[in-house]
C-alpha cells in the first residue's frame, strides 16, 4: 500500500491534482471537503451539523471528520493506496490518521505540500466561486478559511516534517507543470499503474 497526503492551503490545487494523481497511480481519492459537501447536499444529520461550520469558513469538529474518514478507509480494504486531500487539517486529525493506518499495518509514506503565494490563492478562490456555486467561495469566508489554515492546519506540516515525510512543491505554475513535479516525487515510491 502507498498512502499520500496532498497538503496545502485552500485554493492551492489539491482537488485538481488529486484527480490527476488518482488516474495515473490508481489510488483511492479521499477528499473530506467532497465527503462533507455530499453529506450537506443530502441533509444528513452529519451534513446539517457540518454546514454550520463550513458556511463560516471554520473547520468542522475533529471527531466528525475522523469518524467519516475511518468508515471511508474501511470501504476499500484492497486499495492500492489512498490519497488524502483536505485531510488531516489539524494535529489531532493527523495523530488519529496515523493510528488508523497503523491499525491496518500501514502508514503515510509521503506528504506533498503545494506552495502558492497568498495573493494567488485569494484570486483563484474568488474566481472559482463565480463558476462553482460553492457558497464558501466568497471573499469574506475565503479570508476566514485562510486564517483557519494558518492557525490550525499549517502545524500538520511540522508533524510530518518531524518524521522526514514532507516535501514542498512549487504550486503556482501551470496544472501540467505542477503535476510533473508531484509525479517526480511519487515515482520514487510507486510506478504509474
Ligand atoms: P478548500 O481546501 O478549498 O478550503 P475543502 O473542500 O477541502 O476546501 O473544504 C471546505 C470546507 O469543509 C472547509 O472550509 C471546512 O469547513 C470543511 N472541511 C473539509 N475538510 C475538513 C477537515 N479535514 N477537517 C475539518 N473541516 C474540514
Amino acid at each position: 500500500m502507498f498512502n499520500l497526503i496532498l497538503f496545502g492551503p485552500p485554493g492551492s490545487g489539491k482537488g485538481t491534482q488529486s484527480v490527476n494523481i488518482t488516474e495515473t497511480y490508481k489510488l483511492q481519492h479521499i477528499s473530506t471537503g467532497d465527503l462533507l459537501r455530499d453529506e450537506v447536499s443530502r441533509q444528513t444529520p452529519l451534513g446539517v451539523e457540518a454546514q454550520k461550520y463550513m458556511d463560516q469558513g471554520l473547520l468542522v469538529p475533529d471527531e466528525v471528520v475522523i469518524g467519516m474518514i475511518s468508515s471511508r478507509i474501511d470501504e476499500t480494504p484492497s486499495a492500492r493506496g489512498f490519497i488524502f486531500d483536505g485531510f488531516p487539517r489539524t494535529k489531532a486529525q493527523a495523530e488519529a490518521l496515523d493510528k488508523l493506518l497503523e491499525f491496518k499495518n500501514t502508514q503515510i509514506h509521503l506528504v506533498l505540500s503545494l506552495e502558492v503565494p497568498e495573493n494567488d490563492l485569494i484570486q483563484r478562490l474568488v474566481g472559482r466561486g463565480i463558476t462553482s456555486g460553492r457558497s464558501d467561495d466568497n471573499e469574506e469566508v475565503i479570508t476566514k478559511r485562510i486564517k483557519e489554515y494558518h492557525a490550525k492546519t499549517a502545524p500538520v506540516a511540522d508533524h510530518y516534517q518531524s518524521y522526514g515525510k514532507l516535501t514542498q512543491i512549487k504550486g503556482d505554475n501551470s496544472i501540467e507543470d505542477t503535476f510533473k513535479l508531484l509525479s517526480k516525487e511519487i515515482d520514487k515510491y510507486l510506478q504509474p499503474a
